[in-house]
């Protein structure tokens, strides 16, 4: 039941009980006046009587007292007047007439004790006040009662029975309360009717409060209360109204400043409240990132945090962080489903050879196949990507896309992606330029391990190489291959057709050594001038002198056109082991390098494995 029925029924309440007491209380009090009054009434009779009966002795014409008393019953609500006499009256005057003989209990019992008796007799609808008032004669007063009669003072002399109705003083009694009742009854209803009028107002300003307040819970601060008077009520809607304005203003504003910090676009029927806060939270979550992102070691780390806010912060189960290699127009994917450096798995080969096969890449635009499944070809249609959609997006270094993020959910999904890409975007743009600058520095760092000329690494990398291979072939007890490699009479070239010619001869060898030495744990090195190094890991000498047989065939069968000629050369290749040539890689190298020794003065064009007893460790070393 709400306010306005709880009161109303309240004050119908209140109103009945009060008419219904007040009319209780007059009730009762109409009826005790009643009595009083008609008592006075008998009382006044009897004295009437009693004085004119005085008279008629004094002037002798007691007589004709029956035509008075008869007179007497002619006064509106006078029913019966009658005279009885004492005993001692009939003894001395005689017994007078037969109407003035006590007739009933009441009369004898008021003749003997001298007490008056009123009692209400007749029927409900007519009732009647019966008095019976005791005559008793005193010696005292003018005329004296005992100057006639012969009594002692205080005896009872008669009685006078007078019987009045009650009837008229009744109606009048029920008439005065029924007419309270009604103004009252009336006084009810006004008061109910404008109490109620009273409260409609605050009821319904309580109602618009509920309404403004409910929708504002769900971020909806529109809501107004149409109330325009100066009372507390209004002074509470104004209040509202100011608070709402409030809000709706100063909320809304910093909504949509945050909202633009994050590229977000606010929809109409957005709740500001949830939204914002949920925006504030992205905002923390990507200053944290930021800060992380910026002391993380490698641009590897920051991969592998982009991984963990895809999947953590945004649920995303299966993604591919790619690079795109600015100078050789591919894709590199360096983060597939969290695992590092793993191989292509949700787009086509396509897109490690030619980058711009990469829709995001080639145009820098996010690309998703929410709408259109096939809007990129790169991405494969399979079994395993059934029902499954994808949304790239690029990420611009130096206004070039350097980073392509891949993420494949279910095409189910894509409304829900397409509405948290402006998050995820934030968190791709924060990292963005730390992301450039780590690429840059390791392409500075990778540029200054490598040999410009042939792209292989260099000696200042071995260096820095040499440290970890040895604390790993030591502690796994690694097997370890080292080939050392010295194209035959290679002055030659550079004497008869020029250093440029020597240059293309380097280059060309260096394509067959990547060409053979194609494991990612094995490594190519150009050791100095015409001299190269291969380390092959997790294998012994014999597969070194194979892998070396392979490489000294490859290059005596390999044709070098350049400078209008068409040159050929031959290598010579040392090659030793760990652990058995060394205890570490060094050791190893020069223990190489003797056999290597040995190749060339054996005849060139081949391969020697050290072996101790032929090749002693003091024997002189080429070069
Ligand atoms: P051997 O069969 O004994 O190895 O004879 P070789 O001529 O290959 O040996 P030598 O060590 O006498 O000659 C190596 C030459 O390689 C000397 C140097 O000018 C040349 N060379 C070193 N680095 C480069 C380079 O980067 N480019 C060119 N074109 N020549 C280089
Ligand atoms: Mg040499
Ligand atoms: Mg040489």
């Amino acid at each position: 039941m709400n306010l306005q029925s709880k009161t109303t029924w309240l004050t119908v309440f209140l109103s009945i009980s009060m008419v219904a007491l007040v009319a209780m209380v007059s009730l009762f009090f109409f009826r005790q006046f009643s009595m009083e009054t008609a008592q006075e009434h008998v009382r006044s009779v009897a004295e009437i009587v009693r004085v004119s009966l005085t008279e008629s002795m004094i002037n002798n014409v007691i007589r004709d007292r029956q035509q008075f008393m008869r007179r007497l019953t002619d006064i509106p609500g006078l029913l019966l007047v009658r005279v009885v006499r004492g005993p001692d009256v009939d003894k001395q005057f005689g017994a007078g007439l037969p109407t003035e003989q006590a007739a009933d209990e009441t009369e004898q019992q008021v003749l003997a004790t001298g007490l008056s008796v009123f009692r209400v007799v007749g029927e409900k609808e007519k009732p009647t006040l019966r008095g019976t008032v005791a005559f008793i004669g005193r010696n005292e007063g003018e005329p004296n009662c005992l100057s006639c009669h012969q009594v002692v003072d205080g005896t009872v002399l008669g009685a006078v029975t007078v019987e009045v109705s009650l009837a008229t003083l009744q109606q009048k009694a029920v008439g005065t309360i029924a007419v309270m009742m009604g103004i009252m009854a009336l006084f009810g209803v006004i008061f109910t009717l404008l109490f109620r009028w009273q409260l409609s107002m605050i009821v319904r300003t309580a109602r618009g409060v509920q309404k403004v307040v409910a929708h504002a819970r769900d971020g909806d601060f529109s809501g107004r209360l149409e109330y325009h008077g100066t009372d507390e009520v209004g002074q509470i809607a104004s209040d509202l109204n100011g608070l709402m304005s409030h809000l709706q203003r100063d909320l809304g504003g910093i909504s949509r400043d945050i909202a633009q910090l994050l590229s977000y676009e606010l929809q109409g029927n957005t709740n500001l409240l949830t939204t914002t806060t949920e925006m504030v939270e992205v905002l923390l979550e990507v200053a944290q990132f930021k800060q992380a992102v910026e002391e993380d070691h490698s641009v590897q780390d920051v991969y592998v945090r982009i991984g963990r806010v895809l999947t953590d912060q945004f649920w995303v189960e299966h993604f591919s962080i790619y690079e795109v290699k600015a100078n050789s127009n591919h894709l590199r994917p360096m983060l597939v489903d969290g695992e590092i450096n793993a191989d292509c798995l949700w787009c086509t080969d396509q897109v490690l050879v030619r980058a711009d096969a990469c829709r995001a890449q080639r145009t820098g635009h996010i690309v998703h196949s929410f709408q259109d499944p096939f809007i990129c070809p790169c991405f494969i249609q399979s079994e395993a990507t059934e029902g499954m959609g994808h949304l790239c997006i690029p990420i611009i270094h130096s206004g070039l896309v350097g980073n392509v993020v891949q993420i494949v959910v279910k095409r189910d999904n894509g409304h829900l992606y397409q509405l948290l890409l402006s998050f995820i975007q934030v968190f791709l743009r924060e990292s963005a330029t730390t992301v450039e600058a780590k690429r840059l520095l390791d392409t500075l760092r990778e540029s200054s391990l490598r040999d410009p000329l042939t792209t292989l690494h260099n000696r200042r990398f071995l260096e820095e190489y040499v440290v970890t291979l040895d604390s790993t072939t030591r502690r796994g007890k690694t097997l370890l291959s080292v080939l050392l490699l010295d194209l035959d009479h290679f002055k030659e070239v550079n004497d008869t057709w020029g250093h440029e010619a020597g240059d293309n001869v380097l280059k060309a060898f260096a394509k067959v050594l990547n060409a053979q030495v194609v494991r990612g744990s094995d490594m190519v090195i150009r050791f100095g001038g015409e001299e190269f190094l291969v380390i092959l890991q997790g294998n012994d000498a014999s597969f070194g002198v194979a892998m070396a047989e392979r490489i000294r065939l490859a290059v005596e069968n390999l044709r070098i056109p350049t400078n209008g000629v068409t040159l050929r050369r031959t290598v010579s290749i040392g090659v030793a082991s760990f652990p058995d040539d060394g205890d570490n890689i060094s050791e190893v190298i020069k223990r190489a390098d003797l056999a290597l020794y040995q190749a060339k003065e054996g005849g060139r064009n081949r391969v020697v494995l050290y072996k101790e007893e032929e090749i002693p460790p003091d024997a002189p070393v080429e070069g």
